[in-house]
């Protein structure tokens, strides 16, 4: 049986932290699994290359940028491969590359096009145990090395898991699972014992990082049930799996918060077809990940449309608009980078109405205003200002009775 562990960078943040996961793989190993393990950096390493490369370039060349990020993993590959066989057991080490990521040649957030795991399943039959560095891979077209994106760790896991059909994907991490609130902000936030991938690919997208949301998208797709668990003790975590394993739906499954987008007003847009598009498209051609949209109602023929993005690409959305602005025929832009977006999932909420009215509701008792709001069919996601955000997720959890004291309370009642 083909076991696939993820291990985060704070999980081997230093050098005993890396001794006892080596130790934990070694168990599982003698548990008679093959096993296939993907690295992050060290602690904070990717951050400080980042921060270096940024002293030295303001807008580092993205083929650089990427080899150089993928040196934590190289780091943290090896030296975990030392730990393992300074154990007694035989350890191999791989890139990305090595390991057959293939990707495409978007750096920075190249995704994954295919995984030929050879060398792998090579090391496996020989007895190895496989260490292989996440977050990286190989461009088809270039022969570049690429990176997944921030948090890419999980995706190559989650591929990793599916090309040699393992029987589990567990991503170990600091924290004991996903959990209903960040636990920070919600003291009495609760573990989710599970959810599905539907759910979990809305929580991650809307701000939850426990997973990067591409992994999610991996597991669904190639249905790999997907193991979210501390690396410092061995309680179950939460299980990630498709929807017709979920024993029941809970109405809500969590609340999920994000800091990290601003909002762009686009005021006095000419009200014709073409504009919009447009507008949208000048941003996806410069692969800038717009997420929400609201056009407000026209008066005298023109609108105002403002969106949300990450606050890292303002600069590069906010010069592409300007010089548009003419061609546009709009008049002018306004930037907020102060905003925060909280977002409530859950898939009951598809079969029980007033779930928005009942957060919208909780919001305004807790004065916070909402400036924009989405939904999808499991979730309703509101844009506040970003002072409010731990006001606003504390009232929406407490409204829908999500944390363990309100279990307690209602099985104490029943
Ligand atoms: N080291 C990379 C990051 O910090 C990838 C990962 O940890 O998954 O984003
Ligand atoms: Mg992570």
């Amino acid at each position: 049986m083909i076991v696939v562990q993820k291990y985060g960078g704070s999980s081997v943040g230093d050098v005993e932290r890396m001794k006892r996961v080596a130790e934990r793989i070694v168990g599982t190993r003698n548990e008679g699994h093959d096993v296939v393990v993907v690295v992050s950096a060290m602690g904070d390493t990717t951050d400080e290359l980042v921060d270096m490369a940024a002293r030295i370039n303001r807008r580092p060349p993205q083929r650089e940028l990427d080899i150089l990020l993928t040196a934590g993993e190289r780091i943290s590959m090896s030296l975990l491969a030392m730990a393992i066989d300074d154990l007694g057991v035989s350890a191999r080490s791989f890139t990305g590359s090595q390991a057959g990521i293939i990707t495409d040649t978007v750096h920075g957030k190249a995704r994954i096009l295919a995984v030929t795991p050879e060398r792998v399943r090579e090391a496996l039959d020989a007895g190895h145990v496989v260490i292989v560095a996440g977050f990286q891979g190989v461009s088809r077209d270039t022969h570049d090395i690429t990176t997944l994106g921030r948090g890419g760790s999980d995706t190559t896991a989650v591929a990793l898991a599916a090309a040699l059909e393992a029987d589990a994907c567990e991503i170990y991490t600091d924290v004991d699972g996903v959990y209903t609130a960040d636990p920070r902000i919600v003291p009495a936030a609760r573990k989710v014992e599970r959810l599905s991938y539907e759910e979990m690919l809305e929580l991650a997208a809307q701000g939850a990082k426990v997973l990067q949301v591409r992994s999610v998208e991996f597991g669904r797709n190639h249905g790999v049930r997907i193991h979210v668990r501390s690396s410092f003790n061995s309680s179950e975590g939460t299980w990630i799996v498709p929807q017709e394993d979920m024993v029941e739906d809970a109405i809500i499954s969590g609340v999920a918060h994000d800091t990290s987008e601003a909002k762009v007003t686009v005021v006095g847009v000419p009200d014709r077809p073409g504009v919009a598009a447009g507008m949208f498209t000048a941003l996806a051609d410069a692969n800038i990940n717009v997420d929400m949209i609201v056009q407000n109602i026209s008066s005298e023929g023109r609108t105002d449309i403002s969106f949300t993005l990450p606050r890292g690409e303002i600069d590069q959305a906010t010069e592409l608009l300007d010089a548009r602005l003419p061609e546009i025929g709009a008049e002018r832009l306004i930037v907020n980078p102060s905003v925060a977006k909280v977002s409530l999932v859950g898939a009951g909420m598809k079969t029980h109405p007033g779930v928005a009215a009942r957060m919208f509701a909780a919001l305004s008792r807790a004065g916070v205003n909402i400036q924009m709001i989405s939904t999808s069919t499991i979730r309703v996601s509101v844009i506040i200002d970003d002072a409010k955000v731990d006001d606003a997720v504390r009232a929406v959890h407490a409204e829908f009775g999500l944390g363990a004291d309100a279990l307690i309370e209602e099985q104490g009642a029943g």
